[in-house]
């Protein structure tokens, strides 16, 4: 953890202090070696909040592009008495999650359901395999761009699995893909610097906007965010809708669903199905 109680105040992790944990208020010390970032840790093991992850510099630094009174936020559900830390939590009551490590769905949909108004950010360096795929699908043509609007894009994507790491497709939040990682890898391009978020997905493909980082934070700090979300999502269905009834027009015993088309072929079955056929 990056602050810990000392008296009323949240000190950061300095050589031989002791405090205590904000979330389970048991005793916490501070680690300050050389190989991990400097953090606290509970003095005995605790079933303090599992879904806990050790920090990197990568946490810490998104961490950092907010007010340190909205990291390491103690949320308890007071029906349940479950308590889980947010990474952060603005005054608008929005939670940004920074996930590193693997995250099984059940997991994710938990976290998704605990902190309701939230937002991922994933570090999309995590497997080596991660930005190459990204970028071979970002690049062919199983992307296609809808509309352009003032500053960032809706791209839609036909194949979400082969640009994305699965467990991440179904997701009931938006999840932001930071491929920068430490700023260390290759960037020729300048593709690494922009943020990607997967919407919800209803319907047969994805959408994704690009995002700058600048504004990702701006959005996020001053409460925008969760507004201009909600109205692409509107806008999604509407587009669904409008989409469905063209169908319904020119196929009229067609089913209420929409059948989807890529290059004039009906999408019909799983994504890899297809693409195989394709
Ligand atoms: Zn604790």
């Amino acid at each position: 953890m990056h602050f810990a109680l000392l008296g009323n105040n949240r000190i950061e992790a300095q050589p031989k202090l002791n405090g205590l944990c904000s979330c389970c208020s048991k005793p916490v010390i501070a680690k300050c070696g050389t190989r991990k970032i400097w953090h606290w840790a509970h003095k005995s093991k605790t079933d303090c909040d599992n879904w806990w992850e050790p920090e990197t510099e990568w946490h810490r630094t998104w961490k950092n592009n907010y007010s340190a009174d909205w990291q390491e936020i103690s949320l308890l559900n007071k029906r349940t008495g479950e308590k889980h830390i947010a990474d952060v939590r603005t005054v608008h009551n929005l939670v940004i999650e920074f996930q590193h490590s693997h995250i099984n769905p059940q997991e994710r949909t938990s976290r998704e359901q605990f902190y309701k108004n939230m937002v991922w950010v994933v570090d999309g360096t995590r497997l080596k395999r991660d930005y190459p795929r990204f970028l071979k699908e970002w690049k062919s043509d199983g992307i296609s761009e809808v509309h352009q609007t003032d500053k960032s894009g809706i791209f839609k994507v036909w194949f979400p699995e082969f640009c994305f790491p699965e467990h991440w497709l179904k997701s009931s939040v938006p999840v932001i893909f930071d491929f920068r990682g430490d700023g260390s890898m290759d960037d020729s391009e300048g593709l690494r610097n922009t943020l990607y978020c997967l919407f919800p997905q209803f319907g047969r493909h994805a959408r994704v906007a690009k995002i700058s980082r600048k504004a990702f934070i701006k959005a996020t700090t001053n409460g925008e965010w969760t507004l201009r979300v909600l109205d692409f999502i509107n806008e999604f269905r509407i587009q669904d809708e409008i989409e469905l009834r063209k169908q319904q027009q020119t196929m009229p015993h067609s089913s209420n669903k929409i059948i989807y088309t890529w290059r004039g072929i009906p999408l019909i079955g799983g994504y890899k199905k297809n693409r195989k056929r394709l």
